[in-house]
């Protein structure tokens, strides 16, 4: 299933990006939270660079079982300040950067491994109350904060679209997000931010159309999730 689901999701998104002219790369991280790592072996033999998960714990499980890898790592859920250790040790690019006080730790951690961490900075663009992310507010201070830090390295934004009964909704969501994104790139040096996280399951397709370049997908590729 696993393959054929990939295959599906890799026309979709070869199709949002033809609709409104992309020929950038698009880069799918397959969110394998909640799964067995049985699936993630499956879906690196079809092909998969990229996973997702959400809790550090359970990452550190499936590194345990399925070492040497060669995937990259992508942490995408909430990220507590005490797991910061942990999660740059772990992972490649951690998306879930929501507060000051996080990306300091994170920062720190880092300095003592002697990492640069690539990070994302999380906004809630659309103000949900229950979402993580930072306010679009704290943004521009938060940027300019991650600028003085030797030991993170902004690569871009991530953001979550509520989950509206009609898709369509979201893409103003996107389409701020995006000119956040945008606004980013002259702030940093040439060439640093390079990632528009945005896009799940139900709303992927919108979110490329909106320029998204990194869209982490679950759902769509290893069926519903067991909690
Ligand atoms: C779970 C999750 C996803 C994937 O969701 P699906 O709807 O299963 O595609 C993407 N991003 C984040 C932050 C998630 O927590």
């Amino acid at each position: 299933m696993i393959k054929e689901n990939l295959e599906a999701v890799h026309k979709k998104i070869a199709d949002a990006a033809a609709r409104v002219g992309r020929t950038d790369k698009i880069t799918l991280v397959a969110v394998t939270k909640n799964h067995p790592v049985e699936m993630m072996e499956e879906a690196a033999r079809c092909g998969v660079t990229d996973v997702g998960e959400n809790r550090v714990q359970e990452a550190m499980q499936k590194l345990e079982a399925f070492p040497d890898n060669g995937l990259t790592w992508h942490l995408i859920g909430h990220l507590q300040t005490n797991k910061a250790k942990p999660a740059v040790e772990h992972f490649h690019l951690i998306h879930s950067i929501d507060s000051e006080h996080l990306l300091k730790a994170v920062n720190k951690e880092a300095g003592k491994i002697g990492k640069v961490q690539d990070i994302l900075l999380q906004v809630n663009v659309a103000r949900e109350e229950s979402k993580f992310g930072m306010e679009v507010e704290d943004f521009p201070a938060i940027c300019e904060l991650a600028k003085g830090l030797d030991h993170v390295c902004v690569r871009g934004l991530m953001c979550m679209a509520p989950n509206y009964e009609n898709v369509e909704d979201v893409r103003p969501i996107f389409r701020i997000a995006r000119a956040l994104y945008e606004d980013m790139k002259p702030k940093f040096p040439e060439g640093q931010i390079q990632y528009l996280s945005m896009g799940m399951t139900h709303d992927f397709e919108i979110a490329i159309e909106e320029g998204a370049n990194v869209v982490r997908v679950g759902t769509a590729i290893f069926g519903a999730r067991n909690y």
